[in-house]
């Protein structure tokens, strides 16, 4: 036990000086990366159970460095929220993904929506409501249309501050959505209290499906009591056949996933959308 807590410890350490000299180069070069371009958006999938057709996209975004290549959302958007640069990144997300959807509206896929994540800072920001509000009136797009997902945890923050932000951005007439649904430790009851349109389960309990019972009991009670509560659900990481008959006999309305498709950039989403599109 001592010699894996001494191991383990200096693995910890090594890893503390590479990140903290990462950090900082990462935000340095984040400072840049909005007036260099270097941001783009992908868009991945949201299949509805009723039809089995695109119904939705989710904005992911991407960011191209200079020299290091494509770094994961996972890695500079801590940074990123941080530093303060993610309302700025973020107000970037709104417009570009708003003009996007009236792009694919205008060709002829009218009942598309948008997914757009929220990071913490930039909800509890002054300005988000504008900034939402400039987005879909600069774009001409219908705002049911526009969905803004907050993760779980997020909300537990601050759960007055919370509801009443919730409450402000629902009057624009968009969407509103919880993310990474079940990680926060937020009891269920709770729910009721904010304002919101669909849970998205997280996909660490998608994963363990069909074969984990307990993943199967924990998906089962979040679907029974959002549909309860009159939220829809969606199901993240549907990556096999089996996930989504699973998830389909429990009445899970969406699913989004690698078993459709990967995040992908606009041109294939455009190929995507022509085949699904209903006759
Ligand atoms: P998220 O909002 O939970 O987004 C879903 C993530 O799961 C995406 O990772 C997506 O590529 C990945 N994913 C989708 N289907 C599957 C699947 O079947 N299997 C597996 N293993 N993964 C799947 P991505 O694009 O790397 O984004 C990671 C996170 O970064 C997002 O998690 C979100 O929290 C954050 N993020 C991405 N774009 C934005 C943004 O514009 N603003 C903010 N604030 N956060 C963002
Ligand atoms: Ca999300
Ligand atoms: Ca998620
Ligand atoms: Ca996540």
């Amino acid at each position: 036990a001592k010699e894996s807590g001494r191991s383990g410890y200096q693995f910890y350490t090594e890893q503390m000086h590479i990140d903290a000299q990462q950090l900082v180069e990462l935000e340095q070069d984040l400072r840049h990366a909005l007036k260099n371009n270097e941001f783009t958006l992908v868009y991945q999938p949201q299949v509805q159970l009723d039809s089995m057709q695109i119904s939705g996209v989710e904005a992911l975004l991407r960011w191209h460095h200079p020299h290091k290549g494509l770094i994961s959302p996972d890695k500079f958007i801590p940074v990123a929220e941080s530093s303060g640069l993610i309302v700025a990144i973020g107000a970037w997300v709104i417009n570009q993904a708003c003009r996007q959807l009236s792009y694919w509206h205008d060709l002829g896929f009218e009942q598309l929506s948008m997914a757009i994540n929220l990071s913490a800072r930039q909800f509890f920001q002054k300005d988000l409501l504008a900034t939402i509000k400039q987005a879909i009136a600069d774009h001409n797009i219908p705002p049911q249309k526009v969905e803004f997902e907050i993760t779980e945890s997020m909300m537990m923050r601050n759960i007055e501050e919370t509801i009443a932000i919730l409450h402000q951005i629902k009057t624009l007439g968009v969407q509103l959505s919880v993310d990474d649904f079940g990680t926060g430790y937020s009891s269920l009851s709770y729910l009721k209290r904010f304002p919101l349109n669909k849970i998205k389960i997280d996909r660490t309990f998608v994963s363990g499906l069909p074969d984990d019972s307990d993943d199967g009991a924990i998906v089962e009670a979040i679907i029974a009591i959002a549909h309860s509560l009159g939220f829809t659900v969606l199901a993240e990481g549907v990556e096999t056949a089996e996930q989504l008959h699973l998830l389909a006999m429990k009445r899970c309305g969406e699913f989004q996933g690698y078993y459709f498709s990967r995040p992908c950039p606009v041109a294939e989403l455009v190929s995507l959308l022509l085949e699904h599109l209903p006759e």
